[in-house]
């Protein structure tokens, strides 16, 4: 198996394409900016959001509906609340179906 570099890929958003992207500074929150010679748009490259495995997300639902808050269960787990909401969430959308 090949391992690809953990390089986050410039891909306009307007036209998909990666090619003709450049780099065109960083925002004040930090975030890359680039620009499309294509479309001469600039755009933001999404944060990469850390991924957690299925066995923390389940345990972090565990701890959650066990009745610890949802900040709580971040702190335990060291992830920020906003994940552990976004998987409530979803877990909740799934169940009721
Ligand atoms: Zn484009």
């Amino acid at each position: 198996m090949k391992t690809q570099p953990q390089e986050s890929t410039r891909r306009c958003p307007e036209c998909g394409k990666i090619e003709h992207q450049v780099n065109a500074g960083k925002n004040r929150s930090g975030t890359q900016r680039c620009f499309c010679n294509d479309c001469k748009k600039y755009y933001t490259l999404n944060p990469k959001t850390r991924e957690y495995s299925e066995e923390t997300r389940k345990q972090a639902l565990k701890i959650y509906y066990a009745g610890v808050s949802g900040r709580g269960v971040g702190k335990i787990l060291g992830m920020s609340k906003a994940n552990v909401y976004n998987w409530i969430k979803k877990n909740d959308t799934n169940t009721t179906g």
